[in-house]
């Protein structure tokens, strides 16, 4: 099969032939057909999240499966599929009390008994998350996808399984906005517009989007927001105003220290920061202390929509069936996997709000 492989930080993926293993006893096999491109990503191109190299990117994809493991009885071949990060063990405290996205024991990994993988021959390639999903083909962890509904178009689908997940799940899910709220949004990449669109799904009565790319803005409206705002030092002040005050949410959904802060910032009393964007590792930005206690303010994370994605994915894709959720609009141009690191400039330009890879059927 042809992977984009990554082989040394901050340079060009290459296009090369490997080969997958036959699935395991607890693995499925997945024709791959769309493939988004993720900022997340992109943090283990630049080396903010190192991976160990070479390594198969991609992580949100929908496609068909082609075969199961022996002991795999919840998918066939032939099902249409959506595949997620957030796979899980099934026994620990998280996974039993129904947040199965923050399991701590993921069965990402090929046992060791077991050969790699993705192989070359000489070679053993990471499998990015347990996924690999810049390939024509992915051998995953059966607690990595999902069937959804008939007539979800496939080259759409791939996009509920990271950013919509991701931004709709924070508001619905993470956050459970309240309608009639005020919501602010730090960064309107493609999760950021999920978030504004999940916050719009709540019902909240005002929604402002934030961005230093003023380009981004038409998009934001287009998902739900009612007002824009240019990032920077004086975002801060500017929702304040626009808000009477603060809003009741805020969230941030870029991953830098600054725009955490910022975010922050922006809350009225007894609002709810939630952080959604993912920092490089190591990042820490500064609380302060009595602002929290004073104005009974609330601090949270939200990890792939905080739900199991078995149940939301096949949600938001009837959703979209059914006219209520935007996805088409998010999709600002389908790519061959051969130009994914021309994808990937244009998404650091801030050009487009996500790439997605077809690949011929
Ligand atoms: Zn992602
Ligand atoms: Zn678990």
């Amino acid at each position: 099969m042809k992977a984009a492989v990554l082989r040394e930080i901050k340079a060009p993926l290459t296009i090369e032939e490997l080969s997958l293993a036959a699935p395991g006893p607890d693995e499925v096999r997945v024709r791959v057909v769309s493939s988004g491109l993720c900022h997340s990503d992109y943090h283990s191109i630049s080396g903010d999240f190192p991976v160990p190299m070479p390594a198969v990117l991609g992580h949100e994809a929908a496609g068909v499966v082609e075969a199961v493991g022996s002991d795999v009885t919840e998918f066939k071949k032939g099902d249409e599929v959506v595949t997620c990060v957030s796979q899980y063990c099934g026994h620990c405290r998280e996974c039993l009390d129904g947040h199965n996205n923050v399991c701590g024991n993921k069965p990402t990994n090929r046992p060791a008994e077991q050969p790699a993988r993705i192989t070359n021959g000489s070679e053993v390639f990471t499998q990015y998350a347990g996924l690999g999903a810049f390939a024509e083909e992915m051998l995953i962890h059966r607690t990595g996808l999902t069937k959804i509904p008939e007539g979800m178009p496939l080259e759409k689908a791939g996009l509920l399984g990271c950013a919509v997940l991701t931004g709709v799940g924070a508001a619905l899910n993470g956050a459970q906005v309240r309608p009639g709220s005020t919501v602010v949004v730090v960064g309107c990449g493609g999760v950021g517009l999920n978030v504004i669109q999940g916050a719009k799904l709540c019902g909240a009565a005002r929604i402002i989007a934030v961005d230093v790319n003023e380009r981004k803005f038409d998009l934001a409206r287009v998902f739900g927001a009612t007002d824009c705002v240019k990032g920077g030092p004086d975002a801060v002040a500017e929702v304040r105003e626009l808000t009477g005050g603060g809003a009741d949410y805020a969230f941030e959904v870029i991953g830098l220290t600054q725009t955490q802060e910022q975010a922050l910032g922006m809350l009225r009393r007894l609002g709810t920061l939630m952080i959604v964007g993912m920092a490089p590792a190591g990042s820490q930005f500064k609380v302060p202390g009595v602002m929290m206690m004073a104005l009974q303010l609330q601090i949270r994370g939200s990890l792939m929509g905080s739900v199991p994605f078995q149940i939301a994915i096949p949600e938001y894709a009837q959703l979209y069936l059914d006219g209520k959720l935007k996805l088409d609009e998010m999709i600002s141009q389908n790519i061959r996997l051969e130009d994914i690191n021309d994808g990937y400039a244009k998404m650091m330009a801030g050009d487009v709000a996500r790439s997605v890879i077809v690949f011929d059927s």
